[in-house]
């Protein structure tokens, strides 16, 4: 049988986040998105672009929710790209524990990528308060240079 959407649960830690029932580092908000830093960074400036529609994956995101996360994912690529100036830039996103999901609310990750360099392990090492604080504010800064 092919993988199955799960019913969205709006008990998900990112739900949680965007009522602002629990805390994160963010560096971006509008009206249909949030950008946050992951909390367990695979490489030093990952990212997490979070639409605000209640979808568990791709294939239950409404096509409107579904361009404005693109659109701020491009703007977060932008952001990492100048604040961390890696060799490449890896944007990837999970459907359903097979894949690797962790969390059951929509998301897309923003990694910056280093020749010379592995990435830690997916969602395992949670890393300092300062450390994320102090890429947050890079990419904040980074994002206001933008011209989109
Ligand atoms: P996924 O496995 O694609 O569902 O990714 C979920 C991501 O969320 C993982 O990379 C985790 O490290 C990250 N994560 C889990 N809890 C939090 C949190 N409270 N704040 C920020 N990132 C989180």
């Amino acid at each position: 049988m092919s993988y199955q959407s799960p019913e969205y649960n709006a008990a998900n830690i990112f739900a949680r986040i965007l009522r602002g029932e629990l805390p994160c580092y963010k560096v971006y908000e509008d009206a249909h998105t949030i950008a946050f830093m992951d909390i367990m960074p695979q490489a030093d400036g990952h990212t997490l672009v979070v639409p605000k529609e209640g979808a568990p994956d791709i294939l239950t995101l409404s096509p409107e929710a579904a361009a404005a996360a693109i659109h701020t994912t491009q703007r977060i690529a932008r952001a990492v790209n100048k604040a961390f100036a890696p060799d490449g830039l890896l944007v990837t996103q999970f459907n359903g524990e097979a894949a690797g999901q962790t969390v059951a609310h929509i998301h897309f990750h923003v990694l910056p990528r280093y020749t010379d360099q592995s990435f830690r392990r997916h969602a395992r090492e949670q890393q300092q308060a300062e450390v994320l604080k102090e890429h947050a504010d890079r990419l904040i800064a980074a994002l206001s240079e933008l011209s989109d």
